[in-house]
C-alpha cells in the first residue's frame, strides 16, 4: 500500500515536472522565476511533509509542509526586508547574501552593482582630471544656460570676471558682470568676433573703505555647445595691451623727439637754399644751428640704441672687476668740464671694486653725474660716493646735489622712459629723457636697484640718487681670483 502510494507520488510529481518544464520555456523571465520559487518551496514542503505523512501521519505530513512553506514565506520577507533597507542606503549597510532563489538574484544585483560603481570610479576620474585641467588653464571658463545661468566656471574665470562659482552658481552672469558692452554682446548673439572689455575689480573686499580698483581688460568670446549650452571663454589681455600702449607711446616719444632737430635742420636748409652760401655769417650761424641739431639727433639714436641692448635678453652681462674709485674720478673730472666751475663738486670713496660690466657702469653712475651738474642751479654743491657699510652689506654709489629737488609726485615716473619733469630745461640741456631708464636697466643687470630721495623744501632741497648693489659683486683688490658673477 505505502509502495503504491509513493510510486503514485512520484508519478504525479515527475507528470507535473515535465508539464511545467515545457511551459516554462514558453513564459516570461518574471513567471518563470515565480515558478521557479514557488516550485522550490511546493517540493520541498511536499517531499518534508510527505515523508512525514508517510512514515508518521498524513495530519504531521501536511502541518510540516505547511510550517515549510511559512518558513520560506518568513525567510524571503526577511530578505526583501533586508533588500530594501540596503537599497535605501547602499553606504550604510552591506549588500545582504542568501541561498537558494535569493543567492541568484543577490550575486546578480552585486554584479550590476560592481559595474555601476567602477563606471561611477571612471567617471569621477574623468570629472577629477577634466576639473584639474581646466583649473590649470590660464582662460577662463564659465558654462552657462540658454538662460545664461553659470552653471559652472573655472578658477581663472573666477579671478577674470569677480564671480564665485559657490556663491554664484545658477545667478544670470548679467548681474554680476554688469558691463554695457558684455550686455549688447550677449543681445547681439553675434559671437563670432572676441569682445574686449574693461573691468574694475575691488582688490580688497573686505575693506571697503581701503578696497583699491585694478583695471582688468578681458577678451570675451561665446561658443554655443551642446543642447542650448554656451562657454563664455575670457582672456586677460591687460598686460598684452599695457605693452601695446608702450610701444605706441614709444613710437610717438621717439618721432617726436626727431621732429624737431629735424625740422630746425630743414629750416636751415630751406634758408641756405633761399639765401645762396654768399652770406658767410648766415651760413657759420646755420651750420653750427644744424651741427647741434644733428649731434642732438645722434645722442637720441645712440641712448636709444644702449637701451635697446641693456633690454635685450640675449645679450648677457660680461663681467670683470672694475676700478670704481678710478672711473668715478674720471668722471667727476668730466663733470668739472661740464660745470665749468660753476658748482663745488666732491667725493667720498670707501668702498672696493665691483664685479662688473665697466662701459654699463661707467654709462649709469656718468648719467647720475651729469644730471646733477645739469639740473643743479650755478653756485649749488654735487656730492659722489661710493661705499659699503660692513662686507655683507650692499654697494652704494650715491650722488647728492642741492638742486630745486623733484616733486614726490614724479619721483616713481622718472626711470620711463622720456619721462621728464621739466621738459624745456631737460632739452635745453641736451637730455634726451633716457638717461635713467638707461641707469635703472644697468643696475637690473647688475642686480642692484636705484632709490630717490628729494626734497622742495626751501631749506634743504635737493635730490639723492643711490644705486645698490648686492655685496656679493664687491671685489678686495688683493683677491687673486674673480669670482664672476654673470
Ligand atoms: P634727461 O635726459 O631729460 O635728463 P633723464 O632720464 O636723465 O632724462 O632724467 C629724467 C628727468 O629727471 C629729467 O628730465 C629731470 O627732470 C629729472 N632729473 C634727473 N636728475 C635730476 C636731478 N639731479 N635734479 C633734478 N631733476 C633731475
Amino acid at each position: 500500500m505505502v509502495q503504491y502510494r509513493a510510486t503514485l507520488c512520484r508519478n504525479i510529481m515527475l507528470d507535473s515536472l515535465s508539464v511545467f518544464t515545457k511551459s516554462c520555456q514558453r513564459m516570461s523571465p518574471v513567471i518563470k522565476f515565480t515558478f521557479a520559487a514557488l516550485i522550490r518551496v511546493g517540493v520541498t514542503a511536499s517531499v518534508l511533509g510527505g515523508l512525514v505523512a508517510l512514515t508518521i501521519d498524513v495530519t504531521w505530513g501536511v502541518a510540516l509542509g505547511a510550517l515549510v512553506i511559512l518558513a520560506v514565506i518568513g525567510y524571503y520577507a526577511y530578505k526583501l526586508a533586508s533588500l530594501s533597507v540596503w537599497l535605501d542606503d547602499p553606504q550604510a549597510a552591506t549588500l545582504p547574501d542568501g541561498i537558494g532563489l535569493w543567492a541568484d538574484t543577490l550575486g546578480h544585483l552585486y554584479r550590476v552593482i560592481r559595474h555601476e560603481r567602477a563606471a561611477q570610479r571612471t567617471l569621477a576620474d574623468t570629472l577629477s582630471r577634466f576639473q584639474a585641467a581646466a583649473a590649470a588653464l590660464p582662460d577662463g571658463a564659465v558654462m552657462l544656460d540658454n538662460q545664461y545661468n553659470i552653471v559652472w566656471c573655472n578658477p581663472s574665470a573666477e579671478t577674470h570676471l569677480a564671480v564665485s562659482l559657490k556663491r554664484d552658481r545658477m545667478q544670470v552672469i548679467t548681474y554680476l558682470i554688469r558691463n554695457p558692452e558684455f550686455i549688447h554682446y550677449l543681445d547681439s548673439r553675434n559671437f563670432l568676433e572676441p569682445l574686449v572689455i574693461r573691468l574694475q575689480h575691488n582688490k580688497s573686499a573686505a575693506n571697503a573703505a581701503s578696497a583699491a580698483a585694478t583695471e582688468v581688460i578681458l577678451s570675451l568670446q561665446l561658443v554655443a555647445f551642446g543642447d542650448d549650452q554656451m562657454l563664455l571663454l575670457s582672456r586677460d589681455i591687460s598686460e598684452r595691451e599695457r605693452l601695446e600702449t608702450i610701444r605706441r607711446d614709444f613710437v610717438a616719444n621717439v618721432s617726436h623727439e626727431l621732429r624737431t632737430p629735424l625740422t630746425v635742420v630743414t629750416g636751415f636748409l630751406e634758408t641756405v637754399a633761399i639765401a645762396g652760401t654768399s652770406n658767410e655769417t648766415l651760413l657759420q650761424k646755420s651750420l653750427a644751428h644744424m651741427s647741434v641739431q644733428t649731434a642732438r639727433m645722434q645722442h637720441l639714436v645712440e641712448d636709444l640704441l644702449t637701451l635697446s641692448r641693456l633690454e635685450d635678453n640675449r645679450n648677457r652681462l660680461a663681467v670683470s672687476p672694475v676700478n670704481i674709485p678710478e672711473l668715478i674720478s674720471s668722471l667727476l673730472n668730466d663733470a668739472e668740464q661740464l660745470s665749468n666751475g660753476r658748482h663745488t663738486i666732491t667725493k667720498h670713496i670707501d668702498a672696493p671694486w665691483l664685479l662688473a660690466n665697466r662701459d654699463e657702469i661707467a654709462s649709469a653712475f656718468g648719467n647720475l653725474i651729469t644730471n646733477a651738474v645739469r639740473y643743479t642751479p650755478a653756485g649749488g654743491t654735487i656730492h659722489a660716493e661710493w661705499s659699503q657699510a660692513s662686507n655683507h652689506a650692499p654697494l652704494v654709489f650715491r650722488v647728492t646735489d642741492n638742486g630745486d629737488g623733484i616733486g614726490a609726485e614724479h619721483l616713481p615716473r622718472l626711470t620711463e622712459r622720456f619721462y621728464r619733469v621739466d621738459r624745456g630745461r631737460s632739452r635745453a640741456s641736451g637730455g634726451t629723457g633716457l638717461g635713467l631708464a638707461i641707469v635703472k636697466h644697468v643696475l637690473i643687470r647688475h642686480d642692484g636697484h636705484l632709490e630717490i630721495q628729494s626734497s622742495l623744501d626751501t631749506a634743504q632741497h635737493g635730490t639723492t640718487f643711490s644705486a645698490f648693489f648686492p655685496p656679493e659683486r664687491a671685489y678686495a683688490v688683493e683677491d687673486r681670483i674673480c669670482a664672476v658673477a654673470a
